[in-house]
């Protein structure tokens, strides 16, 4: 009786594995077919989607008790702040966040080994994009709202504790400087904190070799991307790609077929620490 149980349980747990087997062999199948087909027919064949995390190395990856420790030890808050925006048909629009994000990693880590402990917010990437506004993918929001979320998210991390910030932009349109600008200046007074700008110095260093200080999207930003994130940039294209003096009909200004990776790292890793001296000096000096 036992023994023609366990005949029957053995048999029918055989049947239940092999159908499990069958199940799994027809559910790696359906994966293999719909990944094909969301690899080939999917939107953009070359429009890269080779995703860098925004959110690397910011509090968004920490726990809350590690956020609040990081307040109550005294860390300096540092926030990237560069809206989406086009930039040409060789880059992606996260260019700008992208690059900011590369500074302020870079000076939170230099701080670090400077005695200075940091944690980055999440970056804002939303803002004001009135030179680029006439292209698909600039996304512009009204200045008060830039200003109220700026306001709000300085006010949430204040009353966590965190007293002391420093903003890193790239973003050069003039318009989304002078909001920005308004945004640190009434955010430090309504949430009783100190926030400092920290400029970019393009001169920390000399360009290599030769590279124009073109306005957007030409061969400065070119080289950078392709140096620092190699899979936002088509390189190809960026090489086919003629001079521009104005940002028409392509959506970038200058020369991104000039683009070059030699001796680009060099010249970003002496912006970020002319960056973090800044950063350093005014922690100095309270
Ligand atoms: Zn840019």
């Amino acid at each position: 009786m036992v023994r023609s149980m366990n005949v029957k349980l053995t048999s029918k747990l055989v049947a239940t594995a092999a159908g499990g087997v069958v199940a799994l062999v027809a559910a790696i199948l359906v994966a293999f077919v719909l990944g094909r087909t969301s690899r080939t027919s999917a939107y953009p064949k070359d429009g890269f989607f080779k995703s860098y995390a925004v959110f690397d190395q910011t509090i968004v990856e920490m726990p809350s008790p590690a956020v609040e420790k990081a307040a109550k030890d005294g860390a300096v808050v540092l926030i990237a702040v560069s809206p989406i925006e086009e930039h040409g048909p060789h880059l992606t629009l996260g260019t700008d966040i992208y690059e900011a994000m590369f500074f302020t990693r870079g000076v939170r880590q230099d701080l670090g080994s400077r005695g200075i402990q940091a944690v980055i917010a999440p970056p804002l990437y939303w803002g004001v994009n009135n030179a680029t506004g006439g292209f698909a993918g600039s996304f512009t929001v009204r200045p008060k709202t830039m200003q109220s979320l700026f306001e709000d998210v300085i006010a949430s991390l204040q009353s966590w504790g965190f007293r002391r910030f420093y903003v890193i932009s790239v973003h050069g349109d003039p318009a989304h400087i002078a909001r920005l600008n308004e945004a640190v200046d009434s955010a430090g007074k309504r949430s009783h904190v100190s926030i400092e700008t920290i400029t970019v110095p393009w001169d920390a260093a000399p360009f290599p070799p030769k590279l124009q200080t073109d306005v957007h999207a030409g061969a400065f930003e070119t080289s950078f991307m392709a140096t620092i994130y190699p899979g936002e940039v088509n390189a190809g294209l960026a090489r086919k790609l003629p001079t521009q003096n104005s940002f028409y009909p392509r959506g970038y200004w200058g020369s991104p077929a000039r683009y070059t990776t030699k001796g680009v790292r060099a010249y970003l890793d002496a912006v970020v620490a002319e960056m973090t001296d800044e950063v350093v000096q005014k922690e100095k000096a309270g």
